[in-house]
C-alpha cells in the first residue's frame, strides 16, 4: 500500500504543450496516449513485475485554472490544460471543446483519461463569454408629455431600453400612463415650468411639486419620490426670484427630508439650448461616453430633433456594451453643485 501510495505521486503533466492564447474561434482536440513515467517511454524500463500488485485505480485530472470562467468578448481565451494522475498503466487522454470568444455564449472543454483498464474520468471547464460591459446610461427626458412623446416610446420599446420622464403640468394623462405601463420610470419636474414662481419661496415651490405629483398618482396609483429642479440643481435663474435666500441650497435639504431623491445630469445633450438638430444630439451624448461609468443623460421629449437622435443614441450605447437603466431612488443621482 505505501508502495502505492508513493508510486501515485507522480504525476504526468500534461497538455502544458498545448498553451493555446487566442481570440476568435478556439477549436481543441487532442488525443495522447502517455505512460506512468515519462511520455512516449514505455514502462519497460521499470523493474519487472514492480506495477504487478498495484491496484488499478482510475486516472484524477486537476485542471490548471479556473474550472470557471469568464472572458469578456473579444478577450484572447488561454487554455491552461490540466493534470491528470494515474498509477501504472498507459492512459489515453483526450481534450476536447471549442470556443468562440468573439461571440457570447456558454462553452464547455472537456478532458478525459481513460486507463488501460478502461477506468474512465471527465473533467469539465466552463467558458462564459459575455459582452463588453462599459457603463450605465440613464435616458432622462424632462418637459414632456409632449407631441412626440408616443414615437418615444415606441423606439424604447422597440429596443426594450427604459428610460425616466420628468414630467410636468402638460401632455395627456394617457401618455403618462403608457410611460408607467411600458415599465419605465415616471419622475416630477414640475406643474407649471414657471421659474418666476416656483423659485419665488418654498411654499410655492411645494405647491407646484405636490400638483404634478398629485396628478401622476391619479394616473398610475402611485407615488414618485423621483424628481428634477427645473434648471438643475445647479441653476442660478432662481436667484432672480428668490429675494436673496438661496432657494436652491434650501431645497436641496428639503427635498430630501421630505423623501424624496433630486437628479441632476452629466450628460447634457444641448437640446434646450445650442443643439438644433438630432445629429447634434447623438454627437453631444455619445462623445461623452466615457469606460466603466455612469452617465443621466438630458433630453427634453417635447423636441422632435431630441426623439430623433434617441435610436441612433440606443443603437451605439447597446453595441458598444452600454446597458440603460430607468431611475430608481437609489440610482447615481449625478447630483451638480449648487450655486444659489
Ligand atoms: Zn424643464
Amino acid at each position: 500500500m505505501k508502495l502505492q501510495r508513493r508510486y501515485r505521486k507522480i504525476r504526468i503533466i500534461l497538455v502544458a504543450a498545448l498553451c493555446i492564447v487566442t481570440a476568435g474561434i478556439v477549436v481543441i482536440n487532442a488525443l495522447m496516449k502517455v505512460y506512468h513515467q515519462k511520455i512516449n517511454e514505455r514502462p519497460t524500463d521499470l523493474v519487472a513485475g514492480f506495477c504487478a500488485g498495484i491496484e488499478d485505480l482510475p486516472p484524477e485530472i486537476t485542471l490548471n485554472g479556473d474550472g470557471a470562467m469568464t472572458l469578456t468578448v473579444g478577450n484572447a481565451y488561454e487554455e491552461l490544460g490540466a493534470e491528470f494522475l494515474d498509477d501504472c498503466d498507459e492512459v489515453e487522454l483526450q481534450i476536447a471543446g471549442a470556443v468562440d470568444t468573439n461571440t457570447p455564449g456558454i462553452y464547455t472543454i472537456s478532458y478525459e483519461a481513460t486507463d488501460s483498464s478502461q477506468n474512465h474520468t471527465i473533467a469539465t471547464r466552463t467558458i462564459t463569454i459575455v459582452p463588453e460591459y462599459r457603463g450605465v446610461i440613464y435616458l432622462t427626458f424632462d418637459d414632456g408629455p409632449g407631441a412626440y412623446t408616443n414615437e418615444l416610446l415606441d423606439i424604447l420599446k422597440k429596443y426594450n431600453v427604459k428610460a425616466t420622464f420628468f414630467v410636468t403640468g402638460a401632455g395627456d394623462d394617457a401618455t403618462i400612463l403608457r410611460e408607467y405601463q411600458e415599465g419605465h420610470a415616471v419622475g416630477l419636474h414640475t406643474a407649471s415650468h414657471n421659474y418666476a414662481y416656483i423659485y419665488q419661496n418654498m411654499n410655492n415651490f411645494f405647491a407646484d411639486l405636490e400638483a404634478v405629483g398629485s396628478r401622476v398618482k391619479n394616473i398610475t396609483g402611485e407615488d414618485s419620490y423621483l424628481i428634477r429642479f427645473p434648471g438643475g440643481s445647479s441653476n442660478t435663474v432662481s436667484s432672480r426670484y428668490d429675494g436673496g435666500t438661496r432657494i436652491m441650497s434650501k431645497l436641496a435639504s428639503e427635498v430630501e427630508r421630505r423623501g424624496y431623491t433630486y437628479f441632476d445630469w452629466n450628460i447634457s445633450s444641448g437640446d434646450a439650448g445650442s443643439a438644433t438638430s438630432a445629429d447634434q444630439v447623438y454627437r453631444n451624448v455619445v462623445s461623452r461616453l466615457t469606460d466603466g461609468g455612469e452617465f443621466v443623460v438630458l433630453q427634453h421629449d417635447i423636441k422632435k430633433f431630441s426623439v430623433d437622435a434617441v435610436e441612433r443614441i440606443i443603437n451605439y450605447g447597446l453595441s458598444n456594451g452600454y446597458t440603460f437603466k430607468k431611475l430608481t431612488s437609489s440610482a447615481f443621482s449625478a447630483h451638480h453643485g449648487i450655486n444659489n
